[in-house]
């Protein structure tokens, strides 16, 4: 049954000119399949020109890109770390790699990221304990930017380093300037469901005046951690990190279509904000076109508490007509394994958004009739 065809939330999507085998049939007529070789050092190359960014290592993901981040910023044992509490897990968990200690931060309505108000009452308090974090991790997520001007005003006065979590959120800009190059660090993921997927993979983004010197450094660890020397000799822990030649060939390809998925799902975004503006208990994601101009990953709708639909309801609804959506994602601090570590509230934003929020199916294969069979679906159930 062609009308029962699975729709998918977010799928890899190869560019219809083929660009990524031949990035691929390169890296086999060449030879360089194992780590190393053209594809990678040139997709490095290529992301630091599209968004503007001084040095770049690419990696086998974006968690241990995260990883890397937090070991340049020299993170260990009990050290804190300011973080978004909205986020996929793979934001927080290199923390605890570390040993160190996450504080969670709630988000704001206007942003779905980070509170400056609650990043502010975060640093006074752990200020009249006499600590400072070494990092805090900001987060674009679903595509949107987060408050960049006030969260650099708040780390720079308490003289804090920003890692900036665009994963999410690559091609979109915030006042004329890509994400992914606000933080000292950044990184960013080609993971299978992101708007350009190398079928899995990462990217830490140097932005300091070191730049060079600490993606040299991240590319160290990365690969082991080899002294110089004739024979196999680590003064340093290593890790095996580093992206492979094949791999950053499909990259090099996807970022050839960026710009046509970003606008695709943008489209996706405005054909489902327009559907729904007759449904007074949808909210859509909010976007400041005066201020960003987002890559609307995924297209996230909140349901109004006396509405009687609900996330739950939509998701139900759609998984019967074989349709994907998802929940927005659960903040870290009410995760069990996070349980233990500090939050600064914002009166419940991330909790609201895990109770009444919903990510729609965003996949940019979706075509026309696609999208009226969801919006019809998600209609019926009023
Ligand atoms: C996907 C994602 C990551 C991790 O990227 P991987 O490449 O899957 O390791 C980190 N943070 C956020 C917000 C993500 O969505």
């Amino acid at each position: 049954m062609a009308d029962k065809e699975r729709i998918f939330l977010a799928s890899p999507h190869m560019s219809d000119a083929g660009y990524e085998m031949e990035y691929i049939k390169e890296a086999f007529e060449t030879n360089w399949i194992a780590p190393l070789g053209a594809n990678v050092t040139n997709f490095e190359k290529e992301i630091c020109d599209k968004l503007g960014c001084k040095a770049a290592t690419a990696l086998y993901s974006g968690t241990a890109a995260m990883h890397l981040a937090l070991k340049l910023l020299n993170v260990k044992e009990d050290d804190l770390v300011f973080c978004q509490s909205l986020t996929f897990s793979a934001t927080a968990n290199p923390i605890i790699y570390e040993r160190a200690k996450p504080v969670f931060i709630d988000s704001d309505k206007e942003t779905w990221n980070m509170s400056p108000e609650a990043l502010e009452r975060a640093f006074q308090k752990y200020e009249a304990l006499g600590q400072r974090p070494k990092a805090v991790i900001v987060v674009h997520l679903y595509g949107l930017a987060a408050n960049m001007d006030e969260i650099k005003r708040i780390c720079k006065k308490y003289d804090t380093l920003i890692i900036e979590d665009a994963a999410e959120s690559l091609g979109t800009s915030y006042k004329g300037q890509m994400t992914g190059t606000f933080g000292d660090y950044s990184i960013i993921s080609f993971n299978g469901n992101k708007i350009i997927t190398s079928s899995g993979g990462g990217m830490l983004l140097c932005n300091t005046e070191k730049a060079e010197e600490d993606a040299s450094k991240a590319l160290f660890w990365a690969t082991q951690a080899r002294d110089q020397a004739r024979y196999y000799q680590h003064s340093e822990l290593g890790y095996n990190y580093r992206m492979s030649n094949i791999v950053a060939g499909i990259g090099r390809g996807q970022l050839k279509v960026l710009e046509e998925r970003v606008a695709k799902k943008r489209e996706i975004y405005h054909t489902y904000k327009n559907a729904f503006s007759d449904l007074p208990d949808i909210t859509m994601m909010p976007i400041h076109d005066e201020l960003e101009h987002s890559n609307c990953w995924l297209s996230c709708i909140v349901l109004d508490n006396e509405s009687k639909v609900s996330p739950l309801d939509i998701q139900l609804a759609l998984e019967a007509e074989n349709i994907e959506a998802r929940p927005i994602w659960k903040p870290m601090h009410m995760q069990p394994f996070f349980s233990e570590y500090d939050y600064v509230d914002n009166g419940g934003v991330s909790e609201w958004l895990f109770d009444k929020g919903i990510c729609l199916p965003s996949d940019t294969k979706m075509t026309e009739n696609d999208m009226d069979r969801i919006i019809k679906i998600i209609k019926g159930l009023w």
